[in-house]
């Protein structure tokens, strides 16, 4: 079987000849056809480019000319990023029949790298949300218990690498969602530094605060992925001009050493005890492994949230604003005039959630409003900001949980302001621009994946990936797999 390798086990093997892209695409789109009615992961299988492309990458390998690591590896992507000829919907009606003529930037990079795309991810419409459950399409199930959710918004990309339907993919995290879905799967999730990874052709839902990031199955893969995606893009000037240093070869250094801040307000009440207990637990293990851990307060953290919800929807009114039925996308029938086009398609297109932002975005901008909400948010963003400054002035990262508790049911979190809560530990470091991984940290009782998440200075990814592959290197918790082969689960309904 090679679907449960990681992609530089599977490299190897490719580099060795004792199997070859083709082989692998083959198995992985036999599961996909086999277990992907119980996950639902995917929008959009790409059947035939990836037979294709592995085809092309049998070549290279033959002819001895492999273009780097990810050659031949079966990625998929978040349905949030534009590919060329293949239906982008961003999980949302309005694009439903959306086909971009032209592929985002690190769809172009993955593959120059030679990366074979399997399909398309589920998501939360635009990107907003925590479960998956705001998709326009259908829910995405959480491997570990197909009644649970995956978390969200990236909960498709984080369900095929858990499920070992994809070696790699790639989602957004403007708020969490990257994160929060890789600690709700068990996989790695790596949001990097603001600015790290060029967002040309991704399909915008807050743009100060929008990165791309990997989902995998170890460090190593996270830190190929990273190295393939990141850097300077002419199309994009908000990536920017920084070296990106060879991920790996910080790996395997240790963290002797290491000075790791504890934020207090990162433990508090009413989180779940087995959650609080696995992330002490690491912390103590991270300790044995040389890294000198020490107390941090980042005292504006409980209004990073209601900041992030101003803000955010701000944004997205903006952005949002696009979608008008003239340029692409959804068009309803039967208006009198165009503002009528306007509102038919809009009210159309759009779901319930994605309505709640665009109002309340615009609520929050128009006049009058704006100093006493946008203004007043922006100004506690550069709070929450100063409070990691000053922190990392201390310490080289930061250890905290990624969520205050693990996969939930589907339908359990109806209330908006419930599911919010559950990026309440992800969302200040969206809103200080800085690098964060969620890493497996351990399993509770009921044998659901917890989360572990890493903080970083800006752009110092190498930092969090060397306290990364420690961790990794002390653990077997990356290595689990979820109870799905074999399952005999009656098909999971959408
Ligand atoms: N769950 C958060 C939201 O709904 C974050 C989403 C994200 O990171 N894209 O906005």
């Amino acid at each position: 079987m090679l679907a449960p390798l990681t992609a530089h086990e599977l490299g190897a093997r490719y580099r060795s000849g004792v199997a070859t892209p083709t082989e692998a695409v083959t198995e992985y789109l036999a599961r996909i056809e086999g277990l992907d009615r119980h996950v639902h992961a995917f929008l959009t299988v790409t059947r035939d480019d990836a037979l294709r492309e592995a085809a092309l990458a049998d070549a290279r390998f033959k002819a001895g000319t492999p273009r780097g690591p990810l050659d031949g590896v079966p990625v998929a992507l978040k349905d949030v990023f534009c590919t060329r000829g293949v239906r982008t919907t961003c999980g949302s009606r309005i694009l439903d029949d959306f086909v971009p003529p032209y592929d985002a930037t690190v769809v172009t990079r993955l593959r120059a790298a030679g990366a074979v795309l399997l399909g398309k991810l589920n998501m939360d419409e635009f990107a907003m949300g925590s479960s998956t459950e705001h998709s326009a399409f259908f829910t995405t199930r959480n491997p570990w218990d197909l009644a649970r959710v995956p978390g969200g918004s990236s909960g498709g990309a984080a369900a095929v690498v858990a499920a070992d339907l994809a070696a790699l993919s790639l989602g957004t995290d403007t708020g969490g969602s990257i994160r929060q879905p890789a600690a709700f799967c068990g996989v790695l999730g790596m949001k990097p530094t603001y600015g790290r990874v060029s967002r040309y052709g991704l399909i915008a839902f807050a743009s100060s605060l929008d990165q791309v990031g990997p989902l995998a199955k170890d460090v190593e893969d996270a830190a190929l992925m990273l190295e393939a995606i990141a850097g300077a893009d002419p199309m994009d000037s908000t990536a920017v001009d920084v070296p990106v240093p060879d991920y790996r070869a910080a790996l395997g250094q240790g963290i002797e050493g290491m000075r790791i801040g504890v934020p207090a307000e990162y433990f508090m009440d009413g989180m779940d005890p087995e959650v609080e207990r696995a992330v002490r637990e690491a912390i103590a293990s991270l300790e044995k492994l040389g890294a000198r851990t020490e107390p941090v307060s980042l005292p504006h953290t409980g209004y990073g949230l209601a900041a992030y919800y101003v803000i955010a929807p701000a944004e997205a009114s903006s952005n949002l604003a696009r979608y008008d039925g003239v340029k692409y996308g959804l068009r309803a029938a039967g208006a009198r005039d165009l503002i009528d086009m306007y509102s038919k398609t809009r009210a159309a297109g759009f779901g319930n959630e994605v309505k709640r932002r665009v109002m309340l975005g615009t609520y929050v901008l128009s006049a009058g409003y704006h100093d006493a909400y946008y203004g007043q948010a922006q100004k506690v963003r550069t709070l929450v900001r100063r409070d990691f400054e000053q922190a990392f002035a201390r310490v080289d990262l930061l250890v905290a949980p990624t969520t205050p508790g693990v996969a939930f049911k589907l339908g359990e979190k109806e209330d908006p302001l419930q599911m919010y809560l559950n990026d309440i530990f992800t969302i200040p470091v969206n809103l200080a621009g800085l690098p964060g991984v969620s890493i497996p940290g351990g399993f509770t009782q009921a044998g659901l994946p917890i989360g572990l998440q890493l903080i970083g200075r800006a752009f110092d990814e190498a930092t969090l990936l060397r306290a990364a592959h420690a961790y990794q290197q002390a653990t077997a918790w990356h290595t689990r797999k979820p109870p799905l082969d074999g399952a005999t689960a009656e098909r999971a309904p959408r």
